[in-house]
């Protein structure tokens, strides 16, 4: 036990250890529980703050429109709500934090060169700052503060605080994700109710008023507009949000000799304005003072500007690029609706049919309206594919999927009229049409390939196509797959039909687009998950390593609090106290007290551990049986870097079977030298006597003499016996024996000393005894012992039998010698433990008579060799009875 120190030390870290696992398990709980952003970062700073043993903490996280900037979005138990506070990239702890991906350890915020220059973080003490960093990306930092001026950070809080900020991370990044995919949702539902409203009706004035409120959930606005394109002039065609008061005349009518107007219809550009009042393009209007930021983007399908979206907040700075994003995508519902409008006036034109125009439009915006609503791939190209061949009387239609970086082409999906889904070529020929159409980005339409140089070819004219179109599908200028409509007939597009095949074309590109984002994030969380399960997996590991440690310890680890309340104990200590873990927990280790210990054990305890020192000692401790356990005990105080004492650490070791020895070594000692100086005094005495005394008296001397040695020589027999004894070098060698007659030779050989002491000495034996399995040697010295201790303990004139009998005990057939005497007898409290080594009770030593206590000891081993029982019966002053018995074989 040379490295108790280290021990304890050990104990303390694995403890810490311990902790910080169950938080970040808890976090890890709360994260499977609650996706829900503003939760997770409150469970997160408050678990780490506790962990920490610090005041609050807060969480910076990037600013999701802007990646320069920092918002303080948890904050807990602090002087004041941190949330919304903002920092810029480099500014202050988490500024730091973020930019260089480094934690930080701060001992007086007040005094710290890089402090913001910002007020309210005036009342900041203590700080530890780590970032929070995932797969490579810094998302934020979490800082733990403290604000009393007394805790010290030190890179031991910083390594228990790293995993837990990794974790953290991760569970940050996961809650982005969902919240991103739920914004995600948000959008496909919102847009997907644009489509329908446009589907409903043809009245374009009123469906773009319906459009600007389905905006509206997607992007704040305090007022919008859209203007259409009319003779080189904007016309506003629909607003929402103005003051009642503006002439509405102010509004339209704009003029495209503006800077702001020609960027977005000409360069087909969104265009955000941070603040109208520092841009010099802008034109303050009466009424309208109240815009701030503004945002403008233009409606496009394929390469026609139809007009623009306007959207104008009272606040500045309050548009990015993702509300670019999705004001775009609600422009093309806009220009869908437009170009519908138009085509139902062009049919008109042409002098269709209503009906015939009311049935394209209603597949049109069936087609429509599936794509808009499915995330799946699979489905998207399928609703594209029948789309095709339902609005159109083309025979088949194929696309292929196009990676615009390798130049490659990859099968998406045919269909042929007949049903049939399999592709005419699985990979489209190089310098054919489809790749033609997907490297050029721009649609190619064939009516008479019969002669097309593309078409007139050996192979190529095997396929009997006739007239074809390919259509690219783009986003943005990306050109992401391409789409074809053949006819096996000749065929002569028309230009309602390519306008069929371009609205489908473009509705199609936003739908692959959308699944194909859906699949990499969905893909992407998967993989975000299973790295979650691997890293709980870990964490339980190293707890379950812990735990182990703990739970197999020999000796009984005990933790209390600084109050001393016990926080925890581990199996050994139930075990040795007797106690319950769920008994003990939240007691005082003052239940161990058996009232036994001295009482300057507990004072040398406290006064060390309370300075800050381990002690160790000896305490008899009682369990709850009432039994008393002597427990050797260590005790060291855990402090925290103020060196105040936060925790202590017991172990404990029973050491009662040690003490029991020690006890047993110190009787033995006394007794043999106590035994052994009588007869060496009184050999001493006669030796000299034989000297000097009377020459006639020489004989007697000579016979003390013998009888001192004989005396001498017991003892160191009954030691060696009983150390032979213990050593198991003792086996019997047991014969079939007649105890009557062994009984008799005990009896006869002892009648000399009985005449001696004036004692009866008498031996009944009983008939038909019959013969046992046993050790003559041992047997005898069994009964020899005996009948001395009678006569020993028997005043002169008392009476001593011996006597034989048959018993059977417990089924076993055996015989039995009882030895009564009518001697002094045997208190009741000492009758316990004459068999015991050593012992003599207190009415045989007040006798004077010698004796080593090993007598009694020897005769029960030798009694246990043989499988059998010694007992005692006894009445102080009337006498004593022993009996042994001994099973036949
Ligand atoms: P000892 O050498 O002291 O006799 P033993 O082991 O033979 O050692 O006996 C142990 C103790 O048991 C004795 O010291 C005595 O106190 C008690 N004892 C044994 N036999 C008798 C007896 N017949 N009468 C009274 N006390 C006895």
């Amino acid at each position: 036990m040379k490295n108790v120190d280290e021990l304890e030390q050990q104990v303390t870290r694995l403890r810490r250890q311990l902790e910080a696992t169950e938080a970040l398990q808890q976090t890890l709980l709360d994260i499977t529980h609650h996706l829900e952003m503003p939760e997770l970062l409150e469970a997160i700073v408050r678990r780490a703050s506790s962990l920490m043993n610090a005041t609050g903490g807060i969480i910076f996280l990037r600013s999701p429109s802007n990646s320069e900037s920092l918002e303080a979005v948890a904050s807990y138990n602090l002087d004041r709500d941190y949330r919304g506070t903002r920092l810029s990239l480099g500014e202050g702890v988490g500024g730091r934090i973020v930019e260089s991906g480094q934690p930080l350890i701060i001992r007086d915020y007040s005094q710290w060169s890089g402090k913001s220059l910002q007020s309210q973080f005036r009342p900041l003490r203590a700080v530890l700052a780590v970032p929070l960093t995932s797969r490579g990306n810094t998302h934020g930092a979490l800082e733990i503060i403290d604000l009393t001026g007394e805790r010290v950070f030190t890179e031991d809080d910083l390594n228990l605080l790293m995993p837990f900020a990794h974790q953290a991370a991760i569970a940050v990044e996961n809650a982005l994700l969902y919240e991103e995919e739920r914004r995600q949702r948000k959008t496909a539902n919102t847009l997907r109710e644009a489509a329908e409203i446009i589907g409903r009706s043809l009245d374009l004035d009123q469906n773009l008023a319906l459009l600007l409120d389905q905006l509206k959930k997607l992007v704040p606005y305090d007022s919008s507009t859209i203007q259409l394109l009319d003779q080189g002039r904007l016309h506003i065609i629909a607003a929402r949000g103005f003051p009642a008061d503006v002439d509405r005349e102010q509004l339209t009518w704009e003029n495209l000799e503006n800077e702001i107007w020609r960027t977005i219809i000409f360069e087909k550009v969104p265009l955000n304005i941070l603040d109208v009042r520092t841009d010099p393009r802008w034109k303050v209007r009466p009424g309208l003072e109240y815009i701030r930021s503004w945002l403008g983007v233009p409606i496009v399908t394929r390469d026609w500007v139809w007009g623009v979206l306007t959207l104008d907040k009272g606040e500045p700075n309050f548009y990015g690029q993702q509300e670019a994003d999705l004001a775009s995508s609600l422009a093309r519902y806009a220009a869908a609706a437009i170009e519908n409008a138009q085509l139902y006036a062009s049919a008109h034109h042409l002098g269709l049919t209503h009906q015939k125009r009311a049935a394209q439009l209603a597949s049109l915006q069936k087609t429509n309206l599936r794509l808009s609503s499915t995330l799946d791939l699979e489905i998207v190209l399928r609703t594209l594919a029948e789309g095709a061949l339902e609005l159109t009387p083309a025979d088949d239609t194929h696309i292929y999927f196009y990676d615009q970086d390798t130049d490659e082409l990859a099968f998406g999906t045919a269909l042929w009229r007949d049903g049939s889904r399999e592709p005419a070529v699985i990979a489209p020929r190089a310098g054919g049409l489809t790749s033609g159409v997907a490297r050029q980005g721009r649609p190619v339409i064939i009516d008479d390939a019969t002669d097309h140089p593309l078409f007139s070819g050996r192979q190529a004219s095997q396929w009997g196509v006739r007239a074809i179109a390919g259509l690219p599908l783009k986003r943005q200028d990306r050109v992401i797959g391409v789409f074809t409509a053949a006819y096996l007939s000749p065929h002569q597009f028309s230009p309602e039909e390519i306008s069929v095949l371009n609205l489908l074309a473009d509705q199609a590109a936003v739908a692959i687009e959308n699944a194909q984002l859906y699949q990499k994030v969905h893909a992407y969380s998967e993989e975000l998950e299973a790295e979650v399960a691997a890293r709980t997996q870990q964490l339980r590991d190293e707890k379950e390593r812990a735990d182990a440690i703990l739970t197999h310890a020999a000796d009984g680890v005990m933790l209390t609090d600084a109050q001393g309340t016990i926080e925890y104990v581990n199996p050994s200590w139930e075990r040795l106290t007797g106690y319950t873990a769920e008994h003990a927990l939240g007691q005082n280790p003052r239940i161990l007290k058996s009232g036994e210990t001295p009482p300057e054990a507990y004072t040398a305890m406290w006064q060390n551990i309370t300075a800050g020192k381990v002690w160790r000692g000896q305490l008899r401790n009682r369990r709850p049986d009432g039994t008393v356990y002597d427990a050797d005990v260590t005790i060291a105080p855990v402090m925290n870097e103020d060196g105040q004492v936060v925790n202590y650490v017991g172990v404990q070791r029973d050491i009662t079977a040690l003490k029991d020895l020690a006890r047993l070594k110190d009787d033995f000692v006394s007794n043999v030298s106590h035994e052994l100086r009588t007869p060496i005094a009184n050999l001493k005495l006669y030796e000299n006597l034989m000297h000097r005394g009377k020459p006639e008296k020489r004989d007697s001397y000579l016979q003390v003499i013998a009888h001192e040695t004989a005396r001498l020589e017991q003892l160191v027999t009954d030691l060696l016996d009983l150390s032979r004894l213990d050593r198991g070098a003792i086996t019997l060698a047991p014969e079939l024996l007649d105890l009557n007659g062994m009984a008799a030779d005990v009896v006869n050989r002892l009648l000399k000393l009985a005449e001696e002491r004036r004692i009866t000495l008498e031996l009944t034996q009983a008939p038909d005894l019959p013969p046992a399995w046993v050790d003559l040697h041992q047997m005898t010295q069994v009964l020899t012992n005996l009948v001395v201790n009678a006569l020993n303990y028997t005043a002169p004139g008392g009476l001593v039998t011996v006597e034989t009998a048959s018993e059977t005990r417990r089924g076993r057939v055996g015989v039995s010698l009882t030895v009564q005497d009518t001697g002094i007898g045997i208190a009741p409290a000492d009758q316990e433990h004459i068999f015991e080594r050593f012992f003599r009770a207190q009415t045989a030593r007040e006798t004077g008579v010698p004796g080593t206590g090993l007598g009694l000891a020897i005769a029960n081993e030798i009694i246990e060799l043989h499988d059998g029982q010694i007992e005692v019966q006894s009445t102080v002053g009337r006498g004593s009875t022993f009996k042994v018995w001994v099973p036949l074989f």
